[in-house]
């Protein structure tokens, strides 16, 4: 293998100047955590070291203690923190501390502002990571050599944070990592031991590796000072702690280890399985979705231990998709060290540590969404649209998981979607049979559908769902506790016993005076619509447009088609309010030209109303147009052109 020895000077990913530029302006007021960062880096490359070692054991190099150590240098006024983990080759060097390879990071340099309040909020949760070194730091050097390299394999990267670093082979004896901070002139308060011992103890406790440094005793008898080692953290897997000796403090800390976040989570679950299938769960609800929510390959998600060796990061297998806002770690006692990615996928043990632990966290989401409502509406804002994913995915817990949903509904008009399936239960009215729902593209066309015009009239409570996901939701749920759940958009509308019986009766005869005239609409839509029929749906709109019961919604197909998929076309149902003074007018309309021109107006206001596109919007307006102009005033004096 060649080795580049030579020394080179790179420039930053200009995401990274960005990153670093903002870090040293946002986060001043908080500069201490750069040492829990760099702590929370060595512990990581221990794990890994742990974790290849279990397959060749050459790679301790004869030196399996592993530990992190802390030491200030006051006269060069350094830092250093030094790790025997897993440590980087060159290319490793330039991949990890050179660029931004974090999935999500677009979203991240998108979000940003300009504005520095705002954007030290952002900052915390994209997590800084090792270039919060920058902070106190003016110049930052890192050494370090890949366990299972040769020494002449060891790489020299330093850098003063300036849109360039450098970076060189260098001869390195030992394997593993060693930063050294140069401090800023202003951060001498860093120089101190004694500082140092209590930041670390407030944000590394939790860490399982010992944190070394050095124990300064002065012999006054013999006037000499000697240094000794000392261990300065628990060192201890908190998870293996009981509950109750663990301060909230520590869950804190060790969940923005875990999550790489700056932001307290919302809530924690701790619980120890006892039998067959020993396993400890320590899991986190984060305060805030990650940039990356959307991306299913993001890496921080569940850790997976053995009798506290880390085995891998993994997200899919041990729990599903739709809870992969979920941080934390599960700790088998059971399963095989070696146990393999591959192996994960038909495990029975992994099996029942996932639904064990889908049901824990569903207890926990429930518990929040009874017993503290604000934190459940934070919650179902961050991650409602993920946990929704379950209704689909997760058919065991489909029942469980539509409790924990919600939508905006026509009992309060609110946007903020924070009524559950059970409240509507609780106010149907007593003929009620069905949970009503409507879906559309956004709230406000959900809100002022015409299907909704009986249900205000009446006064019985629409689900208004308007979330892209909850066609799908919709498609899959199909009871709640016992009663069928019905868009208002789909079928023949049959309000049952909700129906007033005289008022119906009364309608139908009207319906049959009117049969010729439907006749005549069917005709001149022609292949637009299956069928065009009467309805008592509407009260102060002419007309709208109705899917067959077994057809996709109508907004759903939209939304196939925009996504570019291809669908069989189904036809609409055009009903119409025999009522409505236009339906009265074309009745009476002779000429068949202007018929159909009304017809056509009909069918594309039905059609807009429902946030759907028109065909031909420029002959509807033209249309529109004209019919203004033919009904009076506007015809006798102005001069109109129309094209
Ligand atoms: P994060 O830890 O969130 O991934 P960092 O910027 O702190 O982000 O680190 C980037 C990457 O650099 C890490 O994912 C890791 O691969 C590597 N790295 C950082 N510190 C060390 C270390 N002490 N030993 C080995 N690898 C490290």
């Amino acid at each position: 293998m060649t080795v580049e020895a030579h020394k080179e000077t790179l420039g930053f990913q200009t995401e990274i100047k960005q990153l670093l530029d903002l870090m040293i302006h946002s986060l001043y007021s908080n500069k201490e955590i750069f040492l829990r960062e760099l702590i929370s880096n060595g512990s990581d490359a221990a794990d890994k070291l742990r974790f290849e070692a279990l397959s060749d054991e050459a790679l301790y190099e004869g030196d399996a203690d592993l530990k992190i150590w802390v030491n200030v240098d006051k006269d060069a006024r350094t830092i250093t923190v030094r790790d025997n983990g897993i440590g980087m080759s060159r290319e490793e060097v330039v991949e990890n501390i050179g660029t931004i390879a974090k999935s999500g990071s677009q979203n991240f340099f998108k979000a940003l502002t300009g504005d520095d309040a705002k954007d030290s909020q952002l900052i915390g949760q994209f997590g800084v990571g090792f270039y919060s070194s920058f902070i106190v730091a003016d110049k930052v050097t890192l050494l370090t050599r890949r366990a299972g390299l040769e020494p002449s394999h060891g790489v020299k990267w330093d850098s003063s944070g300036e849109g360039s670093y450098s970076i060189e082979t260098v001869e390195r004896q030992t394997h593993g990592t060693e930063v050294t901070l140069h401090l800023r002139s202003d951060e001498d308060e860093f120089l101190s031991d004694y500082r140092l011992h209590g930041v670390i103890k407030k944000y590394s406790d939790h860490i399982t590796l010992p944190i070394i440094m050095p124990k300064v005793t002065t012999d006054d008898k013999k006037d000499e000072t000697t240094i000794e080692e000392e261990v300065v953290n628990t060192a201890k897997a908190l998870w293996t702690r009981s509950k109750t000796e663990i301060t909230d403090e520590e869950y804190t800390e060790f969940y923005k280890h875990v999550a790489h976040d700056f932001e307290a989570p919302l809530a924690h679950l701790h619980s120890k399985v006892e039998g067959t299938n020993e396993y400890t769960a320590l899991l986190f609800i984060p305060a805030r979705a990650p940039f990356d929510l959307w991306d299913r390959t993001n890496r921080h998600g569940i850790k997976l231990y053995v009798r506290r060796v880390f085995i891998m990061d993994d997200n899919d297998k041990l729990l599903p998709p739709y809870l992969r806002f979920i941080r934390g770690i599960i700790d088998s006692n059971d399963l095989p060290l070696n146990i393999s990615r591959e192996m994960l996928q038909h495990n029975k043990q992994i099996d029942a540590i996932r639904s064990g632990t889908v049901k824990k966290i569903l207890s926990t989401l429930e518990n929040i969404a009874n017993n503290e409502p604000d934190k459940y509406a934070t919650l179902w804002k961050e991650f409602g649209r993920v946990l929704k994913e379950g209704i689909v995915d997760d058919t065991a817990n489909k029942q469980r998981i539509a409790k924990l949903l919600r939508f905006s509904s026509t009992h309060d008009d609110n946007p903020t979607p924070a009524i559950a399936l059970s409240d509507y239960v609780e106010r149907m009215k007593e003929e009620q049979k069905k949970i009503y729902y409507i879906t559309a593209d956004s709230f406000a066309a959900a809100k002022n559908s015409p299907h909704m015009e009986i249900f205000r009239q009446k006064d019985i409570e629409v689900l208004l769902l308007f979330d892209q996901i909850d066609e799908w939701v919709s498609t899959h749920l199909t009871e709640f506790d016992d009663k069928p759940l019905q868009s208002i958009t789909k079928g023949d509308l049959d309000l049952g016993d909700l129906e007033d019986s005289e008022a119906k009766k009364e309608a139908e005869k009207v319906s049959d005076s009117l049969k010729p005239l439907l006749e005549r609409i069917n005709t001149s839509l022609g292949e637009k619509v299956k069928e065009v029929r009467f309805t008592h749906r509407l009260t102060t709109s002419p007309a709208c447009l109705v899917a067959d019961e077994q057809a996709m919604d109508a907004s759903l197909e939209r939304l196939l088609k925009s996504a570019g998929q291809a669908i069989p076309g189904s036809k609409p149902i055009l009903e119409i309010n025999p009522q409505h003074p236009i339906v009265e007018a074309i009745k009476e309309e002779k000429e068949d030209t202007r018929f159909n021109d009304w017809v056509s107006i009909l069918f594309d206001q039905a059609l807009l109303s429902e946030g759907g596109q028109l065909d031909d919007p420029a002959a509807f307006v033209k249309r529109l147009n004209e019919m203004f102009i033919s009904m009076g005033d506007l015809s006798s004096s102005r001069i109109i052109t129309l094209n």
